[in-house]
């Protein structure tokens, strides 16, 4: 209900700071969560530290033409991620087209229309994908442009170095003192005050209806959850059929079919879906052991926002296990920010001298807690020695913690073949990492794992020892079930079945292709005629993990000549052999296919062999045709524009 929008608020930025009394508005523009949750950051450090009146904004629920009509004593922030292949986030689409666009009409008549306007611009991008940043380097621009004033650096923070973190604490000091010069502010000594109030509904137990143990809102709590299904309305899904493709040294591969029949949900060929995980019990026992919850983990509380710009990021009334079990992101890397506000409540001297120095210094930091992939339960009981840490506020955990995120997988089935089934294909590992007595392990896969063993009521229950309650403690549905929702993508198949097609999907990269592939065979037993169809992928051995090699052997049945499939086996050989050797070897078939107009996909990992495989094709092309490699490179780069090259990658 503190959704603007949806509470009829004004989408007025000027009515909506004099209504609220602020003089500081931080905009986000966020997919995933963390500009929002940078920007929350931002918003609690101004107010803590400079008294600044601060809130928190979502791009989509304000209009633009008055940002001529702010007053200069007042400021606005951006904090806006870069999405995909430079694109503006889901919710900062209008804004960044209004800003950008070719002359964006303000309400007053100024001469340089934003003249008055003071901001602070940081974003949040990928510099393994092509267009790094690029949101806020042409937010930045264009704003410049209209004659606003920024104040400090335009920061940039880059996920594919693994340093966001880092680039965003390193940018936003000095952004404070060039801010608190410019606006006359007063740096004084941080006080913590809590933005959320916790009240004990004791007469309520968990078992009552109306609260909340998992369900992600009403609909679901009453048991009558309808669509539209999105990122905020999951359908909980039954899990068809489940099983391990491989499972070799601490790393299996599933296959997972997710049964979406009952549900309006609907998924193209190429598509993600998004699946909601559930944190591994042994976990959640972990986090609400070390603040001394577990004695109260199922005492039912309600959870309201003391700021009225401030959202509970959960349904309440709920409990502490259900928040911390379903809502929080308790397994992440923890923040050196979040550890530093943390040492004021520390168990005793030494803990706190710790947390302090841990929170200051960045290569103690990293040595620490970083190399050793410790969530906050494991670090705050390395620093304590065990002792809990019972003074922390619980909401200063809701508001240092993420809110969990549903984890998006490339849908590996087609949506021709099978509409009302969608498949997934993940690599689940547990990584040994020194320092630790046991091993790293990913949330989402390790929960979808934990379904498999379920459905199949596997003898050895999860083999990664991990507990999990796997449907929540009120399940009202039958059954092995998550919730999921689906995410539309541009990552298709050509429109016209007769054009040729070149696929690149090493590892789990191969997921898509199987949907390709399942897809083309499906229409030649339709009666229709497909071009030719060449997938290169890559594995470490042919007799450990070659995933789906049946299936293509039987699509070669229905598909004939037309349908090629070409493999690496990196780690058979003296030398590593990679898709991109095998794609030299076939450089002249390529270029051929190139000229009548086939489409090359490549899906899997962003960082080496995405970009790998995108210089190869460049290197193919020049020698095929004679010509210089920087020219090659520009046709590479017409293919992307044109989406006759096309990328679905991860990092
Ligand atoms: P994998 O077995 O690690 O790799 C598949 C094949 O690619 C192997 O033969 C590997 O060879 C080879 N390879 C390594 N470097 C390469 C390069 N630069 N160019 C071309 N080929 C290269 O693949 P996987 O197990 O499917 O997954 C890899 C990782 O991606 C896992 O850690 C998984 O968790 C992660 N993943 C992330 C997401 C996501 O959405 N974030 C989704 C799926 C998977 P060698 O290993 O022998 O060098």
């Amino acid at each position: 209900a503190a959704n603007g929008a949806k509470a009829g608020k004004s989408r007025n930025i000027v009515e909506r700071l004099e209504e609220s009394g602020k003089n500081c508005i931080i905009f986000y523009g966020s997919q995933t969560g963390t500009a929002e949750d940078y920007a929350s950051r931002l918003a609690k450090e101004g107010k803590s530290r400079f008294g600044l009146e601060t809130m928190v904004a979502d791009l989509e629920e304000f209009d633009f033409d008055n940002l001529d009509a702010i007053p200069t004593d007042k400021l606005v922030m951006f904090v806006l991620a870069t999405y995909g292949e430079g694109e503006p986030t889901d919710n900062a689409v209008e804004f960044y087209e209004f800003i950008t666009g070719d002359s964006p009409s303000f309400t007053l008549d100024n001469e340089t229309p934003l003249g008055n306007l003071n901001y602070v611009a940081f974003g949040l991008g990928n510099n393994t994908y092509e267009h790094y940043n690029s949101m806020v380097r042409n937010v930045d621009k264009a704003l410049q442009k209209l004659g606003a004033h920024r104040i400090g650096e335009s920061g940039e923070g880059d996920d594919g170095a693994g340093t966001m973190e880092e680039d965003f604490l390193a940018w936003k000091d000095p952004m404070w003192m060039a801010l608190a010069d410019k606006m006359g502010l007063e740096e004084r000594e941080a006080v913590y005050e809590p933005i959320f109030g916790i009240s004990d509904r004791d007469t309520l137990t968990r078992d009552d209806a109306e609260v909340y143990l998992g369900e992600p809102n009403k609909m679901h709590l009453d048991g009558t959850p309808k669509g539209p299904f999105n990122a905020h309305n999951p359908y909980v899904a039954p899990i068809q059929k489940s099983y391990e493709l491989f499972n070799v040294k601490g790393r299996n591969c599933l296959h997972i079919d997710v049964d979406i029949s009952g549900s309006n949900l609907t998924y193209q060929t190429g598509d993600h879906i998004a699946i909601w995980p559930t944190n591994a019990g042994d976990e959640v026992n972990r986090f609400l052991d070390i603040f001394d919850l577990t004695s109260k983990r199922h005492d039912v509380i309600s959870v309201k926002a003391l700021e009225p710009t401030a959202k509970v990021p959960f349904p309440t009334p709920t409990t502490f296990d259900a928040i911390v079990r379903y809502h929080m992101e308790i397994c992440a890397p923890v923040s050196r920010q979040f550890l530093a506000t943390l040492a004021a409540f520390a168990p005793d001297d030494e803990s706190k001298a710790e947390a302090t120095k841990l929170g200051s210094d960045k290569d103690y930091f990293h040595s620490k807690v970083n190399v050793h992939y410790l969530n906050i339960a494991r670090l705050l009981s390395t620093v304590s020695k065990g002792k809990k840490w019972t003074n922390v506020p619980f909401s200063a955990l809701i508001e240092g913690i993420t809110k969990l995120q549903p984890r998006y997988y490339s849908i590996s089935s087609s949506s021709l073949e099978h509409p009302k089934t969608i498949s997934i294909t993940a690599v689940v590992e547990s990584q040994d990492l020194p320092g630790r007595e046991d091993p790293f392990r990913g949330v989402s896969t390790n929960y979808l794992l934990a379904l498999k063993e379920k459905q199949n009521a596997d003898p050895s229950p999860n083999a990664f020892g991990l507990t999990y309650e796997i449907a929540g403690p009120r399940n009202k549905y039958d059954g092995i079930h998550t919730p999921v929702h689906v995410r539309h993508s541009n990552f298709k198949l050509p429109s016209d079945p007769s054009k040729p097609v070149i696929m690149v999907g090493p590892g789990t990269g191969v997921a898509p292709f199987r949907g390709f592939v399942r897809e083309r065979k499906k229409m030649v037993e339709n009666g229709q005629s497909v071009g030719k169809t060449i997938l290169f992928f890559g594995c470490r051995k042919s007799a450990e993990d070659f995933i789906y090699e049946k299936e293509w052997e039987e699509a070669k049945q229905v598909l004939g000549d037309k349908f090629e499939l070409v493999v690496a086996f990196s780690r058979e050989g003296p030398k590593k052999v990679y898709v991109q050797h095998r794609l030299k070897e076939y450089a002249k078939e390529i270029n051929t296919l190139l000229e009548e107009k086939a489409y090359f996909y490549v899906c899997g990992d962003a960082a080496n062999m995405a970009r790998e495989v995108n210089s190869v094709l460049g290197q193919i092309l020049s020698s095929e045709r004679n010509i210089s490699e920087a020219k090659a490179e520009e046709i590479v780069k017409q293919m992307r524009a044109s989406n006759q090259y096309q990328e679905d990658v991860w990092s």
